[in-house]
């Protein structure tokens, strides 16, 4: 059998390596010429005037919520189907996440489900961009602005995505955070970038991610808490060059995305990634199907893994983690459509790189395989795939 085709990889050239080495060669590695380069230049592709870079998305997403105020014993409202990052940074300054079920089409946070959520305690909500659909962010600001909430966007999935208005994901005026770790859209190997709606929350961002520094750097003078949440003039290096071809990488993610959905959309009981809908876009991250109900997701991505596929079960519900199951005694069933979609969600292989000779690979094997498992005499039992709220079924995690 051939190589087995990977789940995800970044793109590096000619220009990664240049740019990477001057920056190793100049001896600036930390907090120079790159990072301010960086900054700026993604600030303007997104639309914005304000970008602080940081070491991961999860640092930025934690640092944009201490810059909301959050404080211990605050609820936040967010997605229980999102990469678990989310919800921990509300836990990092002790408030507590509070999930809403998921809109059943785009898997985001439902904007409905959450303006009734919205309780004595509740100070923000954290919208999710998931798989680089942009998330519902007119009915979340309605909301906000009601109940005096601030808001958070976790866009670490959705940088080139954008909204009916044209705007691009993260340049709505609200605090948004980006994420470079090796899979995204673009990649730094780690890092993050947070974008500010002003001059100070950008001030105090700057601060904060390191050590607590008044923003000139003039003195040695710590005038609050901060935290080393610095992104290398390496990294930043590496985002300059990604950011130079990220028009083509991401046209890349949408071409096989477009190949797989026009080779998927025969097999018989398979959902895919929904359509682009009333004027927003999504930018593609990754590809995910959901196995037809009854389906034993487990087996098909062993089914898979034997024909040389690589996949993965993703995302699995938040509150069904075994952490915040016990920790706040969730149970199976709270949020059925999030638990429906997580029991079901199987990544594909999903990277620019990607050839239509592996895309067609994977076609056949997920074909072949879905045919197996649709022939076991236990496949149509409705607790298969968790499906019932009732079966107690814990959606494995990565
Ligand atoms: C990638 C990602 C993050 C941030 O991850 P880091 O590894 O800390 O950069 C946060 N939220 C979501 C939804 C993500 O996909």
């Amino acid at each position: 059998m051939s190589e087995p085709i990977p789940l995800a990889g970044p793109v590096v050239g000619a220009r990664e390596e240049e740019l990477v080495l001057e920056t190793l060669r100049s001896g600036r590695w930390s907090l120079g010429p790159r990072l301010r380069e960086f900054e700026e230049r993604f600030a303007r592709r997104i639309g914005v005037e304000h970008a602080t870079a940081v070491s991961s998305g999860t640092a930025g997403l934690h640092l944009s919520l201490r810059a909301c105020g959050v404080e211990a014993g605050d609820e936040v409202i967010t997605s229980p189907f999102s990469f678990v990052a989310s919800a921990n940074a509300v836990l990092y300054e002790g408030a507590r996440p509070v999930f809403c079920d998921i809109d059943r089409r785009t898997f985001n946070l439902d904007p409905e489900a959450t303006a009734a959520a919205v309780g004595p305690r509740t100070t923000g909500v954290l919208p999710v961009h998931i798989f680089g659909y942009p998330a519902d962010m007119p009915a979340f600001e309605r909301t906000a602005a009601a109940s005096g909430l601030f808001i958070v966007e976790d866009a670490c999935e959705a940088l080139g995505a954008e909204h009916a208005d044209g705007s691009l994901v993260g340049a709505r005026g609200n605090l948004a955070t980006f994420g470079f770790y090796a899979n995204k859209q673009l990649a730094t190997g780690e890092g993050g970038m947070v974008v500010a709606p002003d001059a100070a929350v950008r001030a105090r961002l700057d601060s904060e991610r390191n050590q607590g520094r008044a923003p000139d750097m003039g003195w040695l003078d710590h005038d609050r808490l901060g935290f080393n949440y610095r992104l290398s003039d390496i990294a930043c290096a590496l985002g300059v060059a990604q950011l130079e071809r990220l028009d083509d990488m991401l046209a890349a993610r949408a071409r096989i995305a477009g190949l797989y959905s026009g080779a998927l959309s025969v097999v018989e009981g398979l959902e895919l990634p929904c359509a682009d809908a009333d004027g927003d876009r999504r930018s593609w991250f990754v590809y995910v199907v959901l196995v037809p109900p009854g389906v034993d997701r487990d087996a098909a991505i062993e089914g898979l893994r034997a024909r040389g596929v690589d996949s993965k079960p993703y995302l699995p519900a938040i509150h069904l983690l075994s952490f915040y199951r016990e920790r706040f005694g969730h149970r199976p069933g709270e949020l059925p459509e999030c638990e429906e979609v997580s029991a079901r969600a199987l990544a594909l292989p999903f990277f620019p790189a990607l050839s239509d000779g592996q895309v067609e690979r994977v076609v056949t094997a997920l074909a072949e395989v879905l045919e197996e498992l649709r022939r076991r005499p236990d496949a149509a039992r409705p607790s298969a795939a968790g499906a019932s709220p009732a079966s107690g079924a814990v959606p494995p995690q990565p």
